[in-house]
């Protein structure tokens, strides 16, 4: 078959989505490392991937386990490619990136805490890869009031909040340009889309999104708990 005859959902299925949830600390089933935290009986990770794999462009999710529990994290997420992550966030985010295959054009890394985050989300980042960006990311604008501080909690001056964004996942890239952002990185990073910036290029903000909280605090799983009956799939 000619590739133009390909139905348009398919040919767009270039995205391959890393997640990084190797620092588990614990063995699996023994205490609850973040990935694993339930939201309505099931782990975080979990819900965090059906979003992903409902996205029409992602071909692929690969998820860097603690890598005792490779076999465990598979049997969690079976559609899910599964390597043994590395000793920080970064290694594993390399090595999730270094089973991608040359056909995949669009890399995205995500965090499972974001377990909520919407299919359209993860298309709009995409999208935004594929119209040229270099880094793509999430961005919501701050609502509250920001204040630097000294050693002693003192009101060093208040910032203007107007040029300031809070950042989300799923963070979007050109395959290439992520693996020459890992190859050329100098310490260790938080952010991927941080590498790409020290690299000179622009990073692009796309309108973040609410469903896409990191649930991390007891508060979080209670508001995820009420977005779930309102969002379900
Ligand atoms: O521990 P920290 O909060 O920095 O971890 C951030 C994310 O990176 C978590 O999702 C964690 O699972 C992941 N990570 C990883 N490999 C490591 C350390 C952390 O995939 N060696």
């Amino acid at each position: 078959m000619d590739s133009r005859d390909v139905p348009a959902p398919h040919r767009r299925k270039d995205v391959a989505v890393l997640v990084p949830a190797a620092g588990m600390g614990v063995r699996l089933g023994g205490g609850t490392p973040k990935a694993l935290r339930e939201l309505a009986g099931e782990p975080l990770l979990v819900h965090a991937c059906r979003r992903l794999a409902l996205a029409p462009s992602v071909a692929m999710i690969v998820i860097a386990a603690p890598p005792d529990d490779v076999d465990a994290v598979r049997a969690l997420v079976p559609g899910a490619t599964v390597v043994p992550g590395g000793a920080t966030r970064q290694q594993s985010v390399a090595a999730a990136l270094a089973v991608v295959p040359e056909s995949i054009e669009v890399v995205l890394v995500h965090d499972a805490a974001r377990a909520l985050t919407p299919p359209e989300l993860v298309e709009a980042v995409a999208d935004a890869v594929r119209a040229g960006a270099a880094a793509v990311v999430p961005a919501l604008p701050v609502v509250d009031t920001i204040k630097r501080v000294d050693a002693g909690e003192h009101v060093l001056e208040t910032i203007d909040r107007t040029p300031l964004r809070v950042i989300q996942t799923p963070q979007g890239f050109p395959r290439l340009t992520l693996i020459r952002a890992h190859a050329e990185a100098v310490g260790e990073h938080t952010d991927d889309a941080g590498m790409v910036e020290r690299l000179g290029h622009k990073v692009h903000c796309v309108p973040g999104s609410d469903l896409a909280l990191k649930i991390t605090r007891p508060l979080d799983l209670v508001i995820a708990e009420s977005l779930l009956a309102t969002h379900p799939l």
